[in-house]
């Protein structure tokens, strides 16, 4: 029999300060960074949280509901305990607009203001584990900082995290952010293009692209210590995440992964 799964709150419309948006598991939303749910795929239920709860008492139950969330995670195939625990570290609900706190441990996507959206929490678990498959990576670079969210989770696996950020006002939206996760000093935050890369920075053993472009620019990928890995969603309207491995000088291999949805990846800074 076919399981209904009921639609988070969430995805039917939530106007906060940022407008009226159409997030969560509504796969119609074009403003998201998200997996796309095969069909017929196992969805479990979303741990059932309490309807309504102020910012503080999210702050003093939000260990109770991160480990909900990661036991969802877990439930949806995250299998890498490293990264679940770095999820843990990090409290989400300090990320999002303070009207969107009871919604932070969803394993949604949430609008973080400047059209852009903080990533599902299942996404950001999927990227990780991609880039520590082998082994954890030195140093990462991230491109699309957003809210910081998943520059912190990394900082928590990662001695060195680079994260770039195009939009002003999101740079320094995760600059204030950041300063609430644990290990924030492993962070440097940049503002500017991230299809450019950070060549003062690199070879890098990983990159985590959180943005969607139709493909990667040959000077980013050359930044790839050989052996690296760089996991991005790539295509426009049909997108996938794709893993890609720098296998010699001129070299890489790709592999296409499940179909996603993200916020598309923009050359230039918005000031
Ligand atoms: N990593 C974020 C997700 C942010 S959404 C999280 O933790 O939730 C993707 C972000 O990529 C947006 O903030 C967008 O402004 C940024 N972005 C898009 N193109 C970019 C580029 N060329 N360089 C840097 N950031 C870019």
């Amino acid at each position: 029999m076919k399981k209904k799964y009921p639609r988070p709150t969430f995805a039917q419309g939530t106007v906060n300060r940022f407008g009226q948006s159409r997030l969560g598991s509504d796969l119609r939303t074009l403003n998201s960074n998200a997996r796309i749910l095969q069909p017929g795929e196992f969805r479990p239920q979303q741990p059932a949280m309490s309807s309504f709860y102020s910012d503080e008492n999210l702050g003093l139950n939000s260990d109770g509901h991160r480990r909900q969330m990661i036991d969802g995670l877990r439930a949806e195939g995250i299998e890498d305990e490293r990264v679940l625990a770095a999820i843990m570290q990090v409290p989400r609900h300090r990320f999002v607009d303070e009207g969107l706190a009871s919604h932070a441990y969803d394993n949604a996507a949430l609008p973080i203001g400047f059209q852009q959206t903080i990533s599902q929490p299942w996404i950001v678990a999927r990227m990780i584990s991609l880039i520590c498959r082998t082994r954890v990576p030195a140093k990462v670079l991230e491109i699309g900082a957003g809210c910081g969210y998943q520059a912190a989770v990394l900082a928590q696996l990662i001695p060195r995290v680079y994260a770039i950020e195009r939009v002003r006002g999101l740079y320094e939206m995760a600059k204030a952010n950041i300063q609430h996760a644990p290990l924030a000093e492993r962070i440097q935050l940049f503002f500017g293009d991230g299809l450019e890369g950070l060549p003062q920075y690199a070879p890098f053993p990983a990159i985590i692209v959180a943005a969607a472009g139709l493909d990667l620019p040959k000077k980013l990928l050359q930044q790839l210590t050989i052996g690296g890995l760089l996991v991005a969603p790539l295509g426009e309207v049909d997108q996938n995440l794709v893993l890609i491995e720098r296998t010699g000088s001129d070299s890489w291999t790709r592999q296409v992964l499940e179909p996603v949805r993200f916020v598309p990846l923009r050359p230039g800074t918005q000031i």
